[in-house]
């Protein structure tokens, strides 16, 4: 499949604008007629809601829901039907046919390599989030291997909370690892955070109030025993 690497090596000496390189590789589907199959990262309902928006009209996407980093399981259990509802709402209203696919659940490998790694109390933003987003950008491009997928990508560039450009960077690493290309993104960009607000509303969409591990949770004083009843009580309504 096209790879975004010779865009880019145009681009050299200048930071990288991943927006306009996603864009040109649109632009080269469409002059060869081609529509990608794509398996797309995200780790709750919101960053995933432009970017499907975006996306569908290029190509036929998967949502994969990867996340061993996400602490409580009730949590992450929330966390992912919220997400499976969305695509599921999305479709209908759309006449998309997006998928959901879910990773097993498995935080002991997130806390294996945070701890082997002396990672645990770096501050939000600080090298365990690099280590996080490379850990879930390889297993999913692992899984658009083993399912047979153009592309693989992740809808977490839509995060004005996120380094974008470091989940790029990580992503074009990641795809000479495996065989698979993958697909860069800036989402926020073209007022995709701003869209992703009101699709949130429009949809009803649960938001998170922490990134999603342990270590940031506590270091934000998340207070897990209210959380774990929320995402209960969020669970036995389902
Ligand atoms: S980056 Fe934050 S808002 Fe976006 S999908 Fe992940 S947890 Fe949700
Ligand atoms: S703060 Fe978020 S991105 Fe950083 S390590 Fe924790 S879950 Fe991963």
């Amino acid at each position: 499949m096209l790879k975004a690497d010779p865009i880019i090596a145009k681009m050299k000496n200048q930071k990288i604008n991943y927006d306009k390189v996603l864009k040109k590789l649109i632009n080269q589907w469409e002059r060869e007629d081609i529509r990608p199959k794509i398996l797309l990262h995200s780790c709750c309902a919101p960053c995933s809601t432009y970017t499907l928006e975006y996306l569908t009209q290029y190509a036929d996407i998967a949502i994969y829901f990867a996340n061993p980093n996400i602490h409580p399981k009730n949590e992450y259990l929330r966390r992912a039907k919220v997400q499976e509802q969305f695509v599921k709402d999305f479709n209908e209203r759309t006449g998309q046919n997006v998928k959901y696919i879910e990773a097993p659940y498995q935080p002991h490998e997130f806390m294996k390599m945070a701890k082997s790694r002396g990672l645990t109390e770096e501050p939000e933003g600080g090298l365990r989030c690099t280590a996080c987003f490379e850990m879930r950008l390889e297993i999913v491009a692992k899984a658009a291997v083993e399912y047979d997928y153009d592309y693989f990508g992740s809808a977490l560039t839509l995060s004005p909370k996120k380094n974008a450009q470091l989940i790029n960077e990580l992503g074009m690493e990641v795809q000479n690892l495996y065989d698979v290309s993958y697909l860069p993104s800036d989402f926020k960009k073209n007022k995709g955070y701003e869209r992703s607000i009101e699709m949130c509303n429009d949809y009803n969409i649960f938001r998170q109030c922490y990134c999603g591990c342990v270590f940031a949770a506590m270091a934000q004083g998340i207070d897990f025993k209210k959380i774990n009843q929320e995402a209960k009580a969020f669970l036995e309504q389902q």
